[in-house]
């Protein structure tokens, strides 16, 4: 490529022999039934090789394509383009009165890209952010395009499908009326006697944070969606100022706090859409486990706390509700998510991460598809009952393996 092109952490350059920005759909078309080997690049949030096509390969980027955003507020959905942020989607269905059940930590991320890979906000009852999908446009290998939606028994492998199937370039999404959340922040929740479930339970959205530099908890973030009832949280005390998730980042870059009640998008994220989310000088590593070991996965982690704590810059503790797809990290179980906000070193990050997978390995922890991580591929597929149903579907609207990269090919080997 003549340009040097990297993902938003800065740890992976991609080698594609070019980077392609189609300015129709019909272009785009034509760009994958003549090319070899493609991969899209979507905001390019992940953290680990995920996009990367081959030196040999194109990397497609949807971002000069119109940013599509249209609502239908009889069947109360959406249907957005493939390169479109949830700042944008969720700006304008917040316009025509409707929200979307759920987000991210942040709505820098494109859609398409965060669904593709299992990504997800927190709440006992809120599924990843793929299970919000009806239906997927996909221009598949020849460049004729796929509609698959709920009805269709491939759909299951449709939404969250690593890029593998082709180039999503359209999603519907469920609506429901727009809502108003507040956030309220409290610090120092302890580790021993933890009643996990019941305080997971405590609002629409819960987060823990821990540096892990002591057991326990150092803040809990909590939505409330203001037609639920009003929290009560007696475990810890309430913040006396704004806080960052990462200690010391500036708090002016998070949602509000303090019980304002706000829009749903402006509340749901932790970050705000116009600045930088996290720390920015990062890398991030995520595992997702049944709910019930929720406690028992949190005390194997204070046990290796020595060895996590010193590259750490923050841990998030999320849970999400079961969900349908096929290579989600949160199918077919209720689910806590163990997330590790890193330093932005590799070389001392990636033996704290393999130590952690190994304290980790008894609860059947299944990576964030877009984070760092080693699990080898055999263990992952053992991981996934529907994995040969992905792969076949691959098969199928994927012969030649066109969308098939490195990690890909790892994750569906026979
Ligand atoms: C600061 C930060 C905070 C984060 N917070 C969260 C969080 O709260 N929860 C969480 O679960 N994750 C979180 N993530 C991870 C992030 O959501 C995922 O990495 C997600 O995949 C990012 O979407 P993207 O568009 O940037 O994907 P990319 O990294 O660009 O691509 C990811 C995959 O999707 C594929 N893809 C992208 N677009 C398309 C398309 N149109 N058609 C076909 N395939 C496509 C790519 O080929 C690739 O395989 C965070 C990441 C960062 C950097």
């Amino acid at each position: 490529m003549t340009e040097t092109v990297t993902n938003w952490a800065g740890n992976i350059t991609y080698t594609a022999r070019a980077l392609q920005r189609p300015h129709s759909l019909t272009a785009l078309a034509a760009l994958v039934a003549d090319s070899a080997k493609v991969r899209v690049l979507g905001s390019g949030h992940s953290f680990n090789a995920i996009a990367e096509p081959g030196a040999d390969g194109v990397l497609l980027s949807l971002a000069a394509l119109p940013a599509e955003v249209d609502v239908d507020s009889s069947a109360r959905t959406v249907r957005v383009g493939g390169g479109v942020r949830y700042a944008e989607l969720a700006r304008r269905v917040d316009g025509h009165g409707f929200a979307l059940p759920n987000m991210a930590s942040l709505p820098h991320i494109s859609v398409a890209g965060s669904v593709a890979t299992g990504t997800h906000g927190s709440g006992v009852g809120n599924g990843s952010l793929a299970s919000a999908v009806r239906e997927v446009e996909i221009v598949t290998a020849d460049g004729s395009t796929v509609v698959i939606g709920r009805a269709d028994q491939r759909f299951g492998g449709a939404v969250t499908s690593l890029g593998a199937l082709g180039v999503v370039t359209a999603l519907t999404l469920d609506l429901e009326p727009a809502f108003e959340v507040e956030q309220h922040v409290f610090t120092e929740l302890p580790l021993a006697g933890l009643d996990f479930e019941t305080v997971a339970a405590t609002a629409y959205s819960v987060s823990l944070f821990t540096d892990w530099r002591a057991p326990g908890f150092r803040q809990v973030w909590l939505k409330r969606r203001t037609d639920q009832p009003l929290p009560d949280f007696p475990w810890a005390a309430p913040a006396v100022e704004k806080m960052h998730p990462v200690p010391g980042m500036p708090a002016v870059n998070c949602t509000e706090q303090f019980g304002v009640a706000g829009p749903w998008h402006e509340r749901l994220p932790h970050f705000r859409a116009e600045f930088t989310p996290s720390s920015g000088a990062e890398l991030q590593s995520e595992y997702l486990l049944p709910r019930r070991y929720a406690v028992d996965a949190l005390d194997a982690l204070d046990s290796v706390r020595d060895v996590v704590a010193p590259v750490l810059q923050t841990c998030e503790v999320r849970t999400v509700a079961a969900d349908e797809q096929w290579l989600s990290p949160s199918y077919g179980r209720d689910t806590v998510a163990l997330h590790f906000t890193w330093i932005e070193d590799t070389a001392e990050v990636l033996p704290v991460v393999r130590r952690l997978e190994e304290a980790l390995d008894a609860f059947d922890a299944r990576p964030h598809w877009g984070k760092v991580f080693t699990v080898p591929a055999d263990v992952l597929r053992s991981r996934y009952p529907r994995l040969g149903d992905f792969r076949e579907l691959a098969r199928t609207l994927d012969p030649e393996g066109k969308f098939a990269n490195t990690f890909v090919r790892d994750i569906l080997a026979d």
